[in-house]
C-alpha cells in the first residue's frame, strides 16, 4: 500500500501528459503530491491540464512544448523543466500515435513517423533523464509501449516494431542501470478508451462501411473482458511501478489487456 502521498516534492515528467492515458497518469501523479512537468505540441491541453490538475489537488506544475520526435525541442524542454523542479524522479513515455498502413504500399515517411515518436521519442526523452537518476540513485522510467510491443497485429506493422522496440528498449535500459536504484518498465495496455481509439473506429467506419458500433466490436475481438481498457486503468499501474515498495520491478513489459493472451 502506498503512503499518502508518496510523491510529494519529487518531480514527475509525462510526455504527451495533457490527453488521454498521459492526462490520467498526470491525475494520479497529482494527487500523490507530485511536482508535474507535462510534455507536448499541444501547449493549450497541456497548460489547461496542468493548471485543473493544480486547482484540484494543490500541487506545483509546469507545462512544456516539446515534440518528442525532434531532438532540439527534447533538450530544450528537458533542460527547462529540469531547471524548474530539478532531477525527475519518473519519467513517463507517453507520448505515442497510431496509424494503420498495409505494408505492401507502406511510405518510407510513415514507417520513419511511426518509429520518430513512438520508439526514437523514448530514446531522447530516457537519455535526458537518466544520467540524473543514477546519480542521485534512484528513479523511475515508465514506458507506455502497446499490446502491440508482445505480439502482431495486422496493418500496423509500423507501429508494432516500434512498440516492439520500446519493449526491447525497456529490458536493455533495465539491466544496464539495475545496481543504480533506477527501474524501467514498460506497460502494454489494449484499446484503451481515448482520442486514438476513437480515431480508429472512425477510420474503420470509413474504410470499412462500418458503423461506429461494428467497429467498435472489430476492436474489441480479442479482448476477453469485452470492454476498452480504462485510462485510469493504465495509470494505477504507473503509480504502482513507482511506488516505493516496487523497487525490485524492472525490466518487465506488463500487458493491461483484460486477458488477452500475449
Ligand atoms: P492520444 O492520441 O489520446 O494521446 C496521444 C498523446 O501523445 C497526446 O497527448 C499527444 O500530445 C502526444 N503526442 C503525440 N505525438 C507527439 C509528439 N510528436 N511529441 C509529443 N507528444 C506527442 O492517445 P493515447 O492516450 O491513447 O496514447 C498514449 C500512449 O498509449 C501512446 O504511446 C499509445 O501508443 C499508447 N497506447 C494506446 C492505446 C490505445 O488503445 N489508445 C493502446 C496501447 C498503447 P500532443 O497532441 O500535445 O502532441
Amino acid at each position: 500500500m502506498n503512503s499518502p502521498q508518496f510523491l510529494k516534492g519529487r518531480h514527475a515528467i509525462v510526455t504527451g501528459g495533457g490527453k488521454g492515458i498521459g492526462a490520467a497518469i498526470a491525475k494520479e501523479f497529482a494527487r500523490q503530491g507530485a511536482s508535474l512537468t507535462l510534455m507536448g505540441r499541444d501547449v493549450a491541453a497541456i497548460e489547461g491540464h496542468g493548471k485543473k490538475l493544480a486547482e484540484e489537488f494543490g500541487i506545483d506544475y509546469f507545462s512544456q512544448a516539446c515534440d518528442v520526435t525532434d531532438a532540439d525541442s527534447v533538450t530544450t524542454a528537458f533542460s527547462a523543466a529540469i531547471r524548474k523542479f530539478g532531477d525527475a524522479y519518473i519519467l513517463v513515455n507517453n507520448a505515442g500515435q497510431a496509424e494503420p498502413s498495409g505494408f505492401a504500399e507502406m511510405p518510407k515517411e510513415f514507417w520513419d513517423r511511426m518509429l520518430a515518436v513512438n520508439l526514437t521519442g523514448t530514446y531522447l526523452c530516457s537519455q535526458q533523464v537518466i544520467s540524473g537518476m543514477t546519480r542521485v540513485g534512484s528513479g523511475r522510467i515508465v514506458n507506455i509501449a502497446s499490446t502491440a510491443g508482445l505480439k502482431g497485429y495486422a496493418r500496423i506493422t509500423a507501429y508494432c516494431a516500434a512498440k516492439h522496440g520500446v519493449v526491447g528498449l525497456t529490458r536493455a535500459l533495465a539491466l544496464e542501470v539495475a545496481k543504480s536504484g533506477v527501474t524501467v518498465n514498460a506497460l502494454c495496455p489494449g484499446y484503451t478508451d481515448t482520442g486514438m481509439t476513437q480515431r480508429a473506429i472512425q477510420g474503420l467506419e470509413k474504410a470499412l462501411g462500418k458503423s461506429a458500433d461494428e467497429a467498435r466490436q472489430m476492436l474489441l475481438r480479442n479482448n476477453p473482458r469485452g470492454t476498452f481498457i480504462a485510462p485510469e486503468e493504465v495509470a494505477a499501474a504507473v503509480v504502482w511501478l513507482c511506488s516505493p515498495e516496487s523497487s525490485a520491478l524492472t525490466g518487465l513489459a506488463i500487458p493491461i489487456s483484460a486477458g488477452e493472451v500475449m
